[in-house]
């Protein structure tokens, strides 16, 4: 259980304490999750995988004012269109960990086509009966010493965040940690913050470069 709780701040802060948050995500999003092209003799074609469709549902939001909750919102929008997309399912069940194999690391003894599925069936662990929802019970807290962005516990739905990030971030970086934290939900962990071939950081890195550049896109039209 205690691996879980710090979740996907410490990533951030155990090697560069000093530097603002914002350059520790950039330097997490300089190297995006490898993944294996159409030419790799193990690549997979998203054709041979189910897709399904996932809503995202805020179901308790405490503690957001206006803004945050605006924030929140647009946020939730990217998250949908990028887990519902083709590249998400090629990304997923392609991704390539550090040694070059098509495994995620701490996978429960699952594939990466096994795990995108679970993903995509959307019933949490303690909300089996929920399939097509990824249904977020957030909590933002405020403590101003922490390093840590959110973290969540397996014996509850809700996952916490800290205001003093969530306040800098961008919705991309919104994105990315709640499908870090929604991973956890569907129950994936990593042993560390430095675990990065886990299902929660890949999938969180993932769902960021992506939303990145689908916020881009909406503002440039
Ligand atoms: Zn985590």
């Amino acid at each position: 259980m205690k691996k879980w709780i710090f979740s996907l701040a410490l990533v951030f802060s155990i090697s560069v304490t000093d530097s603002p948050i914002q350059n520790m995500i950039a330097h997490d999003h300089d190297v995006p999750p490898q993944r294996l092209s159409a030419d790799d003799h193990d690549y997979l074609s998203p054709h041979a995988v189910n897709s399904g469709y996932l809503s995202i549902k805020g179901m308790q939001l405490t503690g957001f004012n206006k803004e945050g909750l605006d924030k929140l919102h647009y946020s939730f929008s990217v998250l949908e269109q990028v887990v519902n997309s083709e590249e998400f399912k090629d990304r997923v069940i392609n991704f390539k960990n550090s040694k070059g194999e098509r495994a995620f690391a701490s996978n429960n003894g699952l594939s990466n086509e096994e795990i995108y599925e679970i993903f995509m069936e959307g019933r949490e662990t303690l909300q089996p009966d929920t399939a097509g929802e990824m249904n977020f019970y957030l909590k933002l807290y405020n403590k101003s010493w922490s390093k840590v962005i959110g973290y969540t516990t397996p014996d509850t739905n809700v996952i916490n965040l800290n205001w003093k990030f969530f306040k800098n971030f961008k919705p991309h970086e919104v994105a990315s940690n709640l499908a870090h934290e929604w991973t956890h939900k569907i129950g994936f962990g990593h042993r560390s913050a430095k675990e990065h071939d886990s299902a929660p950081y890949a999938i969180g890195y993932i769902v960021g470069d992506m939303a990145e550049k689908i916020s881009q896109a909406k503002k440039l039209h």
